[in-house]
């Protein structure tokens, strides 16, 4: 390799694990569509994953912090920033609207990369999902906190190389940090849903929207708009579950429904009701 080549995401985790370095596994929320859980804990854990957490624990921390703008102030008015792909094209096609992405609350990535620094020092955070992009947000964004950034197509790559296969023991495996209530995530609307800004916002003070296509579109109606105070937006059609890091042959529909499904085995009684309500009206929304 020359000198000016750059090693890759997963070449770089490679490497790592090859050294036995210590390394955690953030696990996106969108990894039911590829993964048995608790399956892939074992799995990773195997592969010299030291502790595997699931993203879902830092998609709490983005909500609280998203929930706190804008109750703190009446006229906040917010863009969503955990999708990358969507932050980059803010930043490059429209940066007068910089101002509205709502980086205060930090993406559920990176969110949970803080938690892996403290609850586990001297580890490196290793965060596995849908998506490419997230490496720009890691190796740009947040250069400090050393997230490697790997998706499941190059995840599968990364198994291979170390011969890592399923095994039945793998089941009896559990996730070291584990957070039920946002496992919805990855669907379009996700932050909305699962932070219930829906009981703190009129209907008509949120907008979600997924897919590239509808975002210029939404952008023109946030900035003529000024009752919108939430546009919770995501670059991939229906949200994370069509991520270009996924293979999969399951249609939207389906990814939506094993999303839904790893949901329901966890969340609280109290808010599965409140959320279920919700979803009953995730159809309206513009995904
Ligand atoms: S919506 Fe697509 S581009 Fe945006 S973070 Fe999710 S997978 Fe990445």
């Amino acid at each position: 390799m020359s000198e000016n080549q750059k090693i890759s995401e997963p070449e770089i985790l490679i490497e790592l694990l090859e050294k036995e370095q210590p390394v955690v596994a953030m696990l996106a929320p969108s990894f039911p569509i590829v993964y048995q859980y608790p399956n892939i804990a074992g799995k990773l854990k195997r592969l010299g994953f030291a502790y595997v957490v699931e993203v879902s624990a830092g998609a709490k921390n983005t909500n609280s912090a998203a929930v706190e703008i804008l109750t703190k102030d009446p006229k906040a008015r917010i863009i969503t920033s955990p999708c990358a792909s969507f932050v980059r094209m803010i930043r490059t096609k429209h940066p007068h609207l910089i101002k509205y992405l709502g980086f205060a609350a930090n993406s559920p990535m990176v969110a949970t990369a803080r938690i892996v620094k403290e609850k586990y020092p001297g580890h490196r955070a290793i965060f596995i999902g849908p998506c490419n992009a997230k490496k720009l947000e890691a190796n740009e964004d947040y250069p400090e906190l050393e997230i490697v950034s790997v998706t499941y197509k190059q995840m599968k790559d990364v198994f291979a190389h170390f011969q890592i296969k399923d095994e039945p023991s793998d089941k009896n495996a559990k996730f070291d940090i584990e957070e039920t209530n946002t496992r919805l995530y990855p669907i379009s609307g996700g932050l909305a849903q699962s932070s219930l800004v829906k009981d703190l916002l009129a209907d008509d003070e949120v907008e979600v929207v997924s897919g590239w296509q509808n975002c210029e579109e939404a952008l023109k109606r946030f900035e003529t708009n000024d009752r919108i105070r939430l546009l919770d937006i995501l670059f991939c059609d229906g949200g994370c579950i069509n991520g270009p890091g996924i293979e999969s042959p399951l249609n939207t529909d389906q990814r939506r429904e094993k999303i839904i499904d790893f949901w329901k085995k966890g969340a609280e009684l109290p808010f599965f009701s409140a959320i279920k309500k919700m979803l009953s009206g995730l159809h309206k929304s513009k995904i």
